[in-house]
């Protein structure tokens, strides 16, 4: 049996408005080659100037996991060939990195384990290749927008922890308002370092994994990558240290290169741009204003909303969720229902849809509304549920369509009484049954009346006429 181990080097794309080096609007997409001037696209003679938010973000970030934030730190150049590289060198940090430490705790399956972090640097991006049929272009855009590298010490030790790591990272970036975090767009990317070996041998070689771009990959190339090294190792055979290239269609990695050392890229202080010398005011301002991250959230809504602390934890993992679910308690005020629709249908649609980037089809104000309706007893659970099917996507307005609909529950007792009544006549045996105490019996009076009412009838009402009435 051989352990796992696996440490994730993660970048993420900072939002700020202008790039890392110079002052081009940093804009996913646009037509290629448009967010490009001397600077970002490596002409001789441009010089580079430090954008001072990319600076201000990646402390946040860094402050955020409990980083050690270095008040002296340098930028080297990252030397080697590539197209989409104009420069030949990326700017980067090595030796003196803007953060250091720190780290993240994950929890799967109720098992909580604390990640640590090796460091946190600021660097650039490169631009990026098109494959077309007439050959391949160079877009620059993206070259030059400012990237954090989150470094995780190899604490990992399998694609559930992997996962569940990337997504604390995700949610704790997004509520930090740093970056978008958008693996289908690049904004967030994640290399995959992955060895074996035997309890109570040193760690074993590793291999780094390249091009996952979403977690779905993520995790199977994990699992693919330690299955094939076990294969390897059973065999006889050495890893080698390389690089590897996921390809998610074929759900197989494929050897690109052999693995580079630090000194292949025979890295140096950029001598064009001075060493960043943070002050502490700087940092604690900083710190002072950092933003309520999911734990506060979910520590928030146990203490003053009264939900139960699984609940806080669910509803706060993803910070769109968590702002939608406090969008919503705004206009219709009752947590608890709110966050079980959310938690349960809103969920269940999610996961229907088969999308990690999708996000809830429905504004905060037109759920409320629905929930209204739903709580008040005017729809009937069946009908709600239809209705976040028909509204998803929409800005359908859900009191017009329960009216234009006619989708009120009938909550009418007199008429559903009568209804029953008839029901009751046409069913002896049922009422029999259900008079010896057969409690099943209710199920089939409650059909009969969905029935004759198009499903309108309120269940609740329906069960009290007809135990009133067999009385
Ligand atoms: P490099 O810059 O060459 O990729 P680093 O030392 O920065 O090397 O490490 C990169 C990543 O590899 C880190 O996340 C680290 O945790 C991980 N790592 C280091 N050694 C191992 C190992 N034996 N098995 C799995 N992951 C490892
Ligand atoms: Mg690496
Ligand atoms: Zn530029």
């Amino acid at each position: 049996m051989y352990k796992v181990v696996i440490g994730l080097e993660v970048h993420s794309e900072l939002k700020t408005n202008t790039k890392c080096f110079c002052s081009c609007e940093n804009k996913f997409g646009g037509k290629p080659n448009t967010h490009c001037c001397p600077v970002c696209v490596g002409m001789p003679g441009a010089l580079p100037v430090l954008n001072q938010k990319a600076v201000e973000y990646a402390i946040k970030a860094g402050l955020s996991v409990g980083c050690r934030i270095n008040e002296y730190s340098v930028f080297e150049r990252k030397n080697y060939f590539y197209p989409d590289l104009a420069k030949a060198y990326q700017i980067s940090q090595l030796e003196y990195p803007l953060c250091v430490g720190g780290g993240v705790e994950i929890d799967v399956d109720g098992k909580k384990k604390f990640v640590r972090l090796n460091r946190i640097h600021l660097e650039e991006d490169a631009g990026k290749l098109v494959h077309t049929k007439e050959g391949t272009m160079i877009d620059y855009n993206r070259g030059g927008v400012p990237l954090i590298e989150i470094v995780s010490e190899p604490d990992l030790e399998s694609a559930e922890e992997a996962v569940a790591y990337l997504q604390k990272l995700r949610a704790t970036l997004l509520y930090l308002g740093v970056s978008d975090c958008k693996m289908q767009e690049g904004s967030l990317r994640c290399d995959v370092n992955l060895s074996l070996h035997k309890e109570g041998e040193p760690f074993g070689t590793r291999t780094e994994m390249k091009n996952l771009n979403s977690f779905k990959a993520v995790f199977r190339a994990i699992k693919y990558e330690a299955k094939r090294q076990e294969e390897e190792l059973d065999a006889g055979r050495k890893i080698i240290q390389e690089t590897r290239r996921w390809d998610d269609n074929a759900g197989k990695s494929y050897s690109m290169r052999t693995k580079e050392d630090a000194q292949d890229y025979r890295y140096f202080p950029d001598p064009d741009i001075i060493p960043i010398e943070v002050e502490k005011t700087f940092i604690e301002e900083i710190r002072k204003n950092l933003p309520k991250l999911a734990d506060d959230r979910a520590k928030d809504y146990v203490e003053k909303l009264g939900l139960t602390e699984n609940d806080a934890k669910l509803l706060t993992n993803e910070k769109y969720v968590s702002d939608y679910f406090e969008e919503t308690i705004k206009y219709f005020n009752e947590p608890k229902f709110v966050c079980n629709w959310i938690l349960g249908e809103v969920f269940k649609k999610l996961n229907s849809l088969d999308d990690e980037s999708a996000e809830i089809g429905i504004s905060a104000q037109n759920m409320a509304k629905l929930l209204k309706l739903y709580h008040s007893d005017s729809i009937g659970q069946k009908v709600a549920r239809n209705l976040l099917d028909e509204l998803w996507g929409t800005d359908l307005d859900p009191e017009q369509v329960v009216k234009e609909k006619g989708l009120m529950q009938n909550n009418d007792t007199s008429g559903l009484e009568e209804i029953i009544k008839k029901i009751m006549n046409n069913n002896p045996k049922a009422v029999n049954e259900l008079k010896s105490g057969n409690q099943k019996t209710m199920a089939f009076f409650v059909g009969q009346a969905m029935k004759a009412t198009s499903g309108k009838a309120n269940p609740k009402l329906v069960n009290e006429i007809v135990s009133k009435l067999i009385k």
